[in-house]
């Protein structure tokens, strides 16, 4: 399946107007846009396609539409295409213990997400760019592979000339109040990272109900 080169805000206008409590769901797949009051879901929370603005749709939703939406909306977070989503799922239920937890623990210890979660970029869409580009290396070895999956105990560093890259330093100028997560050793002298551990539930701020997920795949 391909990728989705629609515009992104529709996908997080979508999870909003379908949210059963009407919170405001942010994909956050446009960098600053997200913070800024241009956010689309800030400025008109309806579904794409609905011209007012309203309460949360009263339609009831099936128990298999709610574990389709959930599934939909992490798939757009990781910005994985389908057949690649479900792979990770069939290894994350190869392992022993919570499915739902390896699944997620899968997609944010893709590269492009640890470089995302590291504010290097501004979204996942720049990190894979950025990866592609040859910008790091991963145990002095530069990958190019946004899926790369990082281990514990990893480092990730910037090459000699991108630590120069007006792109990256200026994504870390705006991020620099943010902080890593715990799971992820951030050097900041030296512009690299370690994988301190595996990140547990708890560490992934990542919107969703995962138990959902595994029962749509278990259908
Ligand atoms: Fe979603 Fe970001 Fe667009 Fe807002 S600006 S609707 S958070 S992608």
């Amino acid at each position: 399946m391909s990728r989705y080169t629609g515009p992104v805000c529709r996908l997080c206008r979508r999870e909003t107007a379908t949210s059963k409590t009407g919170e405001k769901i942010k994909l956050f797949l446009k960098g600053d846009r997200c913070l800024s009051k241009k956010c689309a879901v800030e400025r008109r929370g309806t579904a794409p396609g609905q011209k007012t603005q309203g309460k949360p749709s009263r339609q009831k939703i099936s128990e298999y539409g709610r574990q389709l939406r959930e599934k939909q909306k992490m798939r757009r977070y990781y910005g994985v295409v389908e057949d690649q989503f479900e792979n990770y799922f069939r290894e994350a239920a190869r392992v022993p213990g919570q499915t739902g937890k390896t699944f997620l623990q899968l997609l944010e210890r893709r590269l492009d997400n640890v470089v995302y979660r590291l504010n290097l970029a501004s979204s996942r869409a720049q990190a894979r760019q950025l990866v592609t580009h040859r910008h790091f290396r991963v145990n002095g070895r530069i990958v190019n592979i946004p899926s790369y999956v990082l281990k514990a105990g990893d480092t990730i560093e910037l090459g000699e000339r991108s630590k120069k890259s007006p792109l990256i330093q200026s994504n870390l100028e705006v991020a620099r109040n943010r902080r890593a997560p715990e799971w992820l050793e951030w050097n900041d002298e030296a512009l690299s990272a370690k994988i301190s551990a595996l990140p547990s539930r708890e560490q992934i701020d990542t919107p969703v109900d995962e138990q959902l997920i595994v029962e749509y795949y278990s259908r």
